[in-house]
């Protein structure tokens, strides 16, 4: 199969009409087309249609039991996917939607149990990135839309990523430039009534809590599973978000860690490994000699959201055996949760504690 790529202007879709047009008629035949979120790149088909919904798992090599997130391009396309809407979710909506937050509901039965791994549940996202407003609007039926990544790989924040894990199996991927959150979306159960935090993403728990007032939040949020566990989210109990290199988190005080790190990377240098180390910009000066990947601004938490699977990526471009990273402070609040949630994925939870 042949991939077309075509570029949007992301300000202003309406001005690539023809190439929206050209992927909802994709969709509308049961194809598959990767658009831009402000999230991730997604990897969409009809909603609706279990065989688009069965090509989706196929081209990403995804286990069909990982059920996928249904978009939408106004909140009056949730009613008919959804059996009922909780005080709760329509709170979180008025507040996060259009937004990088996805809720989880009963499903209706127009939904397909292919879309969503055999599951009762729905889950649905209206993302406020306007080419994938315009794109899911021209498509006239919600698009399910799992990250457009390899099933396993880093998800994609750009379309040249999308292309790189893509090209050849899916239809179109429209190319809206790079995405501005860069980790994928929150996601949040509200189904029974009360508020529990699946994955968590940009819009934190502290956000959601201002809103809803105290939330819970499932065991596979912050920490690996034992053998029998079930997440809720089925698709955090995949090993996810891995490049090829053996990663390894250092957590401790940061001038130790610093140290640790750098000697670390001497050694297995020395031992003929190609190493590389994840920084930041407040602690590149301390690897001077090594491979080192800046990652953002430990002041600023957004830049390292945003540049976490790029990185990720870069790892695998650079051939890497061996990778550390510098610890993010999690607390269980803010954006170093989604952060450490990511890594700890991408290190299989392998973690030195100084
Ligand atoms: P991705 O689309 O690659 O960002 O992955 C979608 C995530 O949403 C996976 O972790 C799924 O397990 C989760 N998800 C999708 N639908 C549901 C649902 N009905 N209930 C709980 N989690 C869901
Ligand atoms: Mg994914």
């Amino acid at each position: 199969m042949e991939t077309l790529i075509a570029k949007v202007d992301g300000e202003n879709p309406y001005n690539d009409k023809d190439v929206l047009d050209k992927a909802a008629d994709i969709i509308k035949n049961g194809g598959l087309v990767a658009f831009p979120t402000e999230t991730v790149y997604g990897l969409g088909g009809n909603a609706l249609d279990p065989d688009s919904a069965r090509r989706i798992y196929a081209a990403k090599g995804r286990p069909s039991d990982n059920p996928l997130i249904v978009h939408i391009s106004d909140i009056s396309e949730l009613k008919p996917l959804v059996k009922d809407i909780s005080p709760k979710a329509h709170m979180l909506m008025d507040a996060f939607w259009p937004g990088p937050l996805t809720l989880v509901f009963d499903k209706n039965d127009i939904v397909p149990d292919e879309t969503t791994g055999g599951l009762d549940t729905v889950a649905v996202r209206f993302p406020e990135n306007k080419t994938a407003i315009a794109f899911i609007k021209a498509c006239g039926v919600p698009v399910a839309a799992p990250s457009a990544n390899i099933s396993g790989k880093p998800s994609p924040t750009r379309a040249s990523h999308v292309a790189f894990d893509m090209d050849g199996r899916i239809d179109m991927i429209i190319d809206g430039g790079s995405c501005e959150f860069g980790l994928e979306s929150t996601i949040v159960d509200t189904t029974g009534g009360d508020c529990c935090l699946l994955r968590p993403g940009s819009i934190t728990k502290e956000m959601l809590e201002e809103t809803v007032g105290s939330i819970s939040v499932d065991k596979a949020v912050v920490s690996a599973l034992r053998e029998g566990e079930k997440p809720k989210a089925p698709g955090m109990k995949y090993t996810h978000y891995s490049p090829k290199a053996d990663i390894t988190i250092v957590r401790g005080a940061l001038d130790k860690v610093k140290r640790y790190i750098a000697q670390k990377a001497s050694e297995d240098s020395e031992n003929g490994f190609k190493t590389g180390i994840i920084a930041t910009v407040q602690t590149e000066n301390g690897y001077k000699g090594h491979t080192v990947l800046v990652i953002g601004d430990r002041t600023h938490p957004e830049t390292i959201a945003a540049n976490l699977f790029k990185m990720l990526r870069k790892c695998d471009h650079l051939g890497l055996d061996k990778v550390y990273v510098e610890y993010f402070d999690e607390e269980e609040h803010g954006l170093g949760m989604a952060i450490m949630n990511r890594l700890k994925k991408a290190a299989g939870y392998n973690i030195v504690e100084l």
